[in-house]
Protein backbone atom coordinates (compact mmCIF):
# COMPACT_ATOMS: atom_id res chain seq x y z
CA UNK A 1 0.00 0.00 0.00
CA UNK A 2 1.07 3.54 -0.87
CA UNK A 3 0.11 6.73 1.27
CA UNK A 4 -2.31 9.10 -0.19
CA UNK A 5 -0.76 12.94 0.03
CA UNK A 6 -2.49 15.35 0.94
CA UNK A 7 -2.60 18.82 -0.18
CA UNK A 8 -0.45 21.00 0.31
CA UNK A 9 2.37 17.90 -0.03
CA UNK A 10 4.99 19.63 -2.39
CA UNK A 11 4.80 15.91 -4.23
CA UNK A 12 1.47 16.86 -5.32
CA UNK A 13 2.92 19.00 -7.58
CA UNK A 14 5.08 16.11 -9.54
CA UNK A 15 4.36 14.98 -13.27
CA UNK A 16 4.36 11.26 -13.96
CA UNK A 17 7.32 9.72 -15.97
CA UNK A 18 6.29 8.14 -19.14
CA UNK A 19 6.34 4.43 -18.96
CA UNK A 20 8.80 2.72 -21.07
CA UNK A 21 8.39 -1.06 -21.04
CA UNK A 22 5.21 -2.52 -18.80
CA UNK A 23 7.18 -5.15 -16.86
CA UNK A 24 7.30 -6.12 -13.25
CA UNK A 25 8.07 -4.01 -11.70
CA UNK A 26 5.58 -1.69 -13.00
CA UNK A 27 2.61 -4.32 -12.42
CA UNK A 28 3.93 -4.56 -8.92
CA UNK A 29 3.09 -0.64 -8.40
CA UNK A 30 -0.05 -0.87 -10.19
CA UNK A 31 -1.15 -3.93 -7.67
CA UNK A 32 -0.08 -1.77 -4.79
CA UNK A 33 -1.76 1.15 -6.22
CA UNK A 34 -5.44 -0.94 -6.51
CA UNK A 35 -5.27 -2.45 -2.98
CA UNK A 36 -4.18 1.43 -1.84
CA UNK A 37 -7.64 2.33 -3.93
CA UNK A 38 -10.00 -0.29 -2.42
CA UNK A 39 -8.54 0.03 1.24
CA UNK A 40 -9.77 4.02 0.61
CA UNK A 41 -13.09 4.90 1.43
CA UNK A 42 -15.15 6.81 -1.60
CA UNK A 43 -12.21 6.46 -3.15
CA UNK A 44 -13.31 6.14 -7.49
CA UNK A 45 -9.37 6.61 -8.41
CA UNK A 46 -6.09 7.43 -7.76
CA UNK A 47 -2.99 8.75 -9.94
CA UNK A 48 0.30 7.57 -8.82
CA UNK A 49 1.24 11.24 -8.68
CA UNK A 50 -0.70 11.85 -5.65
CA UNK A 51 0.49 8.72 -3.57
CA UNK A 52 4.10 8.37 -1.31
CA UNK A 53 6.53 6.86 -3.87
CA UNK A 54 9.48 7.91 -5.75
CA UNK A 55 9.48 9.02 -9.38
CA UNK A 56 5.98 8.02 -9.76
CA UNK A 57 5.09 6.56 -13.25
CA UNK A 58 2.60 7.77 -15.25
CA UNK A 59 -0.50 5.30 -14.27
CA UNK A 60 -3.50 5.84 -12.86
CA UNK A 61 -6.07 3.06 -11.45
CA UNK A 62 -10.04 3.50 -11.63
CA UNK A 63 -12.76 1.37 -10.36
CA UNK A 64 -15.93 3.39 -8.83
CA UNK A 65 -18.26 -0.19 -9.03
CA UNK A 66 -20.13 -0.84 -6.06
CA UNK A 67 -18.83 -4.24 -5.70
CA UNK A 68 -15.18 -2.90 -6.47
CA UNK A 69 -15.07 -5.46 -8.97
CA UNK A 70 -14.44 -3.24 -12.47
CA UNK A 71 -10.36 -2.29 -12.33
CA UNK A 72 -9.20 -0.16 -15.21
CA UNK A 73 -5.52 0.73 -15.37
CA UNK A 74 -4.30 3.39 -17.48
CA UNK A 75 -0.94 3.80 -18.27
CA UNK A 76 0.57 6.58 -20.67
CA UNK A 77 -2.68 7.84 -20.94
CA UNK A 78 -3.83 10.96 -23.30
CA UNK A 79 -6.98 12.57 -24.46
CA UNK A 80 -6.74 12.37 -28.26
CA UNK A 81 -10.11 14.39 -28.28
CA UNK A 82 -12.90 15.61 -26.36
CA UNK A 83 -16.48 17.35 -26.64
CA UNK A 84 -18.96 19.25 -24.83
CA UNK A 85 -18.88 20.91 -21.49
CA UNK A 86 -20.30 19.95 -17.81
CA UNK A 87 -19.83 21.53 -14.42
CA UNK A 88 -20.08 19.30 -11.45
CA UNK A 89 -19.00 19.08 -8.32
CA UNK A 90 -15.60 16.99 -7.38
CA UNK A 91 -13.70 16.04 -4.81
CA UNK A 92 -10.29 14.61 -4.12
CA UNK A 93 -8.60 11.99 -1.89
CA UNK A 94 -5.85 14.55 -1.49
CA UNK A 95 -8.00 17.09 -0.76
CA UNK A 96 -10.12 15.61 1.70
CA UNK A 97 -13.55 17.38 2.73
CA UNK A 98 -13.42 19.73 -0.17
CA UNK A 99 -15.85 19.35 -3.16
CA UNK A 100 -16.29 21.91 -5.57
CA UNK A 101 -17.77 22.66 -9.29
CA UNK A 102 -14.88 21.94 -11.88
CA UNK A 103 -15.72 22.43 -15.59
CA UNK A 104 -14.80 19.51 -17.89
CA UNK A 105 -14.90 18.03 -21.29
CA UNK A 106 -18.52 15.76 -21.30
CA UNK A 107 -17.08 13.28 -23.43
CA UNK A 108 -13.24 12.21 -24.03
CA UNK A 109 -11.66 10.16 -26.36
CA UNK A 110 -8.75 8.35 -24.27
CA UNK A 111 -5.58 6.46 -25.71
CA UNK A 112 -3.14 4.30 -22.99
CA UNK A 113 -1.77 0.93 -22.38
CA UNK A 114 -2.90 -1.23 -19.34
CA UNK A 115 -0.89 -3.15 -16.87
CA UNK A 116 -0.60 -5.96 -19.57
CA UNK A 117 1.01 -3.83 -22.44
CA UNK A 118 -2.57 -3.80 -24.35
CA UNK A 119 -3.59 -0.60 -26.55
CA UNK A 120 -6.62 0.74 -25.55
CA UNK A 121 -8.80 3.31 -27.18
CA UNK A 122 -12.08 4.22 -25.86
CA UNK A 123 -14.74 6.88 -25.19
CA UNK A 124 -15.99 8.15 -22.32
CA UNK A 125 -18.60 10.26 -21.02
CA UNK A 126 -20.54 11.37 -17.59
CA UNK A 127 -18.30 10.14 -14.38
CA UNK A 128 -15.48 8.05 -16.13
CA UNK A 129 -14.83 11.03 -18.21
CA UNK A 130 -14.66 12.99 -15.05
CA UNK A 131 -12.45 10.66 -13.63
CA UNK A 132 -9.96 10.45 -16.37
CA UNK A 133 -9.50 14.35 -16.55
CA UNK A 134 -9.34 14.24 -12.72
CA UNK A 135 -6.46 11.57 -12.68
CA UNK A 136 -4.35 13.00 -16.28
CA UNK A 137 -4.64 16.29 -14.62
CA UNK A 138 -2.60 14.93 -10.98
CA UNK A 139 -0.07 12.88 -13.57
CA UNK A 140 0.46 16.50 -14.95
CA UNK A 141 0.70 18.10 -11.36
CA UNK A 142 -2.26 19.61 -11.23
CA UNK A 143 -4.93 19.41 -8.72
CA UNK A 144 -8.97 20.22 -9.08
CA UNK A 145 -8.94 22.83 -7.09
CA UNK A 146 -6.16 25.04 -8.83
CA UNK A 147 -8.71 25.71 -11.60
CA UNK A 148 -11.01 27.41 -9.61
CA UNK A 149 -10.79 31.26 -8.54
CA UNK A 150 -8.60 32.63 -6.31
CA UNK A 151 -10.95 34.06 -3.87
CA UNK A 152 -13.03 29.88 -4.04
CA UNK A 153 -9.99 28.67 -3.16
CA UNK A 154 -8.72 30.74 -0.43
CA UNK A 155 -12.46 29.61 1.06
CA UNK A 156 -12.54 26.10 0.05
CA UNK A 157 -8.34 25.65 1.95
CA UNK A 158 -9.33 27.81 4.96
CA UNK A 159 -12.64 25.18 5.55
CA UNK A 160 -10.17 22.27 4.50
CA UNK A 161 -7.77 22.88 7.69
CA UNK A 162 -10.27 23.17 9.56
CA UNK A 163 -11.57 20.03 8.71
CA UNK A 164 -8.07 18.74 8.67
CA UNK A 165 -7.80 20.38 12.58
CA UNK A 166 -10.33 18.29 13.75
CA UNK A 167 -8.96 14.63 12.11
ZN1 LIG B 1 -7.69 13.68 -6.97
Amino acid sequence: MFDILQYPDPRLKRVGRPVEKVDDSIRNIVARMFKTHYAAKNCAALAATQLDMPDPPHITVIDFSERKNSPLCLINAKIVASSGTVCEAEGCMSVSGVYEKVKRAACVTVEAINERGETLHFTAEGFMARCVQHELDHLAGKLFIDSLSPLKRARLLRKFKKTRKQL
